[in-house]
């Protein structure tokens, strides 16, 4: 499968440029980019053979068949629904789009041409999360009762662009962070938050975006569920708390792109630490893909995974702005 790059980016060239190649009969044969000269140097940096400033180059390229989509957000729609007229299937970077209604429309349309699409949602990959999603599914800690998530983080010099100043290109920590800790809570509970009341704030970073965020979800079961994200907490651990009426898991630095961290498991007995497996994420997310391609299984997290915590984050978003408790919506879903 040879793949054509939606994107000269950050997160292609730190993971998923490695973990498409990890993919036995994968390859980049194009990378996009709106500047010439960056594509240029991008496609030099990480031995990509063509590099184009014409997005059509790629489409009919009759030897591309996948695209990998990591442009700015408000990018994705536009090019993954001519990335599918083509014919092409998609992975495609989280927030999907700028809009639920319009994720909606890019996984359908992905649907109607029998293409795979996938929502490249990497925490679900992690060796550390499906162990606690099994502790949790096995009843290691009886009924699950609430949930912390800590994901306030300092963002990297490297990042302090769109995503802290340009709301019209999808910036904001809500659309960047919440999206995950939505899709981690749905992979984790396997149910969908129906209720949110948040409040934001531009503390240093954030210039016409809130750079922070806390908000409280409400989900079908009961389960009470409590997050943080921020761009500006240079002293701050991440991590997951699950409490449960027979134990809990207090897991510290995993909300990461890395395979690290820890995760104890706590009851009556004492406190256990619990191993994981430390394999890559991102290559376990496209090992996935790659399988879907084949016929076997879905992508780690479908479109309709990504319509969902899409939904999530911009009911987060309309309960800051509001002040008022949020209904999730997740839209005009077809079954
Ligand atoms: P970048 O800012 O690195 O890249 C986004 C776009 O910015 C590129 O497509 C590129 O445009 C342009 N760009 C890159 N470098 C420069 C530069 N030096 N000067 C001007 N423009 C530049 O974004 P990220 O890689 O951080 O994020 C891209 C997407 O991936 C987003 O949707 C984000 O939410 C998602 N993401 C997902 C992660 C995950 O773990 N799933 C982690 C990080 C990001 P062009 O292509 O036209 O050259």
């Amino acid at each position: 499968m040879e793949w054509g790059l939606i994107g000269a980016s950050t997160i292609a060239s730190q993971f998923m440029i490695e973990a498409i190649r990890a993919q036995d009969g994968h390859s980049i044969a194009s990378v996009h980019s709106s500047s010439a000269e960056r594509g240029q140097a991008y496609a030099e940096n990480h031995d990509i053979p063509q590099n184009t400033t014409d997005l059509a180059a790629i489409f009919s390229n009759p030897e591309i068949g996948a695209v990998y989509i990591s442009t700015t957000n408000e990018k994705h729609k536009e090019e993954a629904l001519a990335a599918i007229s083509a014919g092409k299937h998609v992975m495609c970077e989280k927030p999907l789009a700028m809009s639920v209604a319009d994720a909606i429309e890019m996984v359908n349309a992905a649907r109607d041409a029998g293409l795979v699409f996938a929502t490249n949602h990497h925490l679900r990959n992690a060796g550390s999360h499906l162990k606690i999603k099994e502790l949790i599914q096995s009843g290691r800690i009886g009924t699950v009762q609430s949930m912390r998530i800590a994901h306030a983080v300092y963002l990297p010099k490297n990042l302090q662009g769109w995503r802290i100043d340009n709301a019209s290109a999808g910036g904001g920590v809500i659309p960047d962070i919440v999206v995950h800790d939505a899709d981690t809570v749905r992979f984790y509970l396997e149910e969908d938050p129906i209720q949110v009341t948040a409040v934001e704030r531009s503390e240093s970073m954030g210039q016409g975006v809130e750079d922070s965020v806390m908000s409280i979800w409400t989900m079908p079961s009961g389960v009470m569920i409590q997050t943080h994200e921020s761009f500006t907490h240079q002293f701050a651990t991440t991590g997951i708390e699950v409490y449960g009426t027979e134990g809990a898991i207090v897991a510290k630095n995993v909300m990461t792109q890395n395979p690290v961290g820890e995760i104890t498991l706590i009851n009556k007995e004492g406190n256990h630490p619990i191993e994981f497996s430390d394999h890559n994420l991102y290559n376990r997310s496209m090992s996935l893909f790659a399988q879907a391609l084949k016929g076997t299984g879905q992508p780690s997290a479908t479109g309709l995974d990504g319509i969902k915590s899409l939904a999530v984050a911009a009911a987060v978003k309309t309960a800051a702005v509001t002040g008022k408790a949020v209904d999730v919506d997740y839209g005009d879903l077809r079954t």
